[in-house]
């Protein structure tokens, strides 16, 4: 879909976005509400700050909290 036509739905509420993405959620971070996500592979929910920039990620944010990023591989 054109970027351009796609935001232009977007304005006018017409596009749904998938419900996978974008799921900002809040959580209480020192006793300060902040947006927060689950990672996709750890499965948790964590702050934003927990996971490093990604542009086009949730919330500006990667998929994979930072955590998970640094895990080296286990071999199964
Ligand atoms: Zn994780």
């Amino acid at each position: 879909m054109d970027k351009r036509y796609a935001f232009k739905q977007f304005l006018e509420g017409n596009l749904q976005l998938r419900p996978s993405k974008a799921r900002l959620k809040k959580v209480l971070v020192n006793g300060v509400p902040a947006d927060a996500k689950v990672c996709v592979q750890c499965g948790e929910l964590k702050p934003l700050g927990e996971y490093r920039n990604e542009e086009k990620g949730v919330g500006g944010k990667k998929a994979k909290c930072k955590s998970c990023l640094s895990a080296k591989r286990v071999r199964g």
